[in-house]
């Protein structure tokens, strides 16, 4: 992996897979940091491993995807406002080249090297959760619902096919695996354990309800949100707070409503625009044993296009 960058005002405290994050200069971590800088990279992983090489403009996609989420959940979208762990409003004014622009005194705190593709947040209590909700049937929800016609314990009728719409939305959660461990899907009795009853009631809650708005919003726009992933965090006053990055490519299942509806075979019905390409090439190039093979240049052109086809879509309608 690539060395962090060194950037003024801030200093590198952490790198996980994609995102780099910083801490002001002079503060100890990130729990006492009240502020963080979440740098998103153009590094790409796939069954827990980062790949070679990156997407280009990867970054500046998923970042700005992420911003227009906060901006549509925050109320854009006719729903109440969901808190998020945005230090300030990150105002945007989307060209067609996805650039974003940041407010002014954001604007001075971003560090031109990764300008658009870093977002100043909230240090937060994060929850060990990832809040998975799935309104379709695909992913490790298939191959646990093949095994015995459950996902993460939840019972779903038979005779459903890998990309079938389920009768509705469920919430699926996921311990968050320490750095380099597996993620695991959990029942949601084993979520209450892992944070009491009240937070973790809280967390499907509001996941369900975000899935459902961001469903809608994508529906409108020929677009099917299958599944999607949510972190929340506890911030200073104990507001449970979206966080990370949201509804991104990288987060989230988007298929081409048109060619889910009139598709015969599972490739057919999920064309999708997010790294299902990459998942696809290694599965059929790579045992999984050790590390994996360089990714060719096609497939890295052909996962660009496509992230840059899910932002237009969404962004400009
Ligand atoms: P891992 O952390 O296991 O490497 P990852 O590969 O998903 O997971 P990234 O997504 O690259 O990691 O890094 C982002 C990290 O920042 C995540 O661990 C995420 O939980 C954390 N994070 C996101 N938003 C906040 C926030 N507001 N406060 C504190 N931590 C945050
Ligand atoms: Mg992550």
């Amino acid at each position: 992996m690539t060395s962090p960058l060194e950037l003024p005002g801030w200093r590198h405290v952490y790198s996980g897979k994609v995102r780099d994050l910083y801490v002001p200069d002079g503060a100890e971590d990130a729990a006492s940091a009240d502020r963080m800088l979440v740098v998103a990279s153009d590094r790409v992983s796939a069954f827990d491993h980062v790949l070679s090489p990156g997407i280009p403009g990867k970054g500046v996609l998923l970042t700005t995807l992420s911003l227009w989420w906060f901006d549509r959940l925050a109320g854009a979208d006719g729903g109440r406002s969901i808190p998020n762990h945005l230090a300030a409003s990150h105002v945007l004014t989307l060209g067609m080249d996805g650039e974003p622009n940041t407010h002014d005194d954001l604007r001075s705190l971003i560090p031109d090297e990764v300008a658009g593709r870093a977002m100043v947040v909230k240090s937060l209590d994060m929850q060990p959760i990832e809040c998975v909700v799935r309104g379709y049937l695909t992913g490790s929800g298939w191959a646990e619902y093949r095994e015995n016609a459950t996902v993460c314990g939840i019972p779903l009728p038979a005779g459903l096919n890998n990309g079938d719409r389920l009768p509705e939305p469920i919430y699926t959660p996921a311990f968050k695996a320490p750095m380099g461990e597996h993620d695991e899907n959990i029942t949601f009795e084993r979520s209450i354990e892992l944070v009491g009853a009240e937070r973790a009631t809280e967390l499907r809650d509001l996941s369900l309800e975000i899935y459902g708005r961001a469903a809608r919003t994508a529906e409108k726009r020929g677009l099917i949100l299958a599944d999607t992933k949510f972190e929340f965090g506890v911030d200073g006053e104990g507001v449970m707070t979206l966080a990370d990055e949201v509804l991104t490519s990288d987060s989230s299942r988007y298929w081409d409503a048109a060619a889910w509806a009139s598709g015969t075979t599972p490739e057919e019905r999920m064309a999708s625009f997010d790294k299902q390409i990459v998942r696809d090439w290694l599965s059929a190039n790579w045992d999984k044993q050790g590390e994996p093979p360089a990714l060719p240049d096609g497939i890295v052109e052909r996962t660009a296009e496509r992230y840059r086809e899910l932002l237009e879509r969404l962004a400009s309608a």
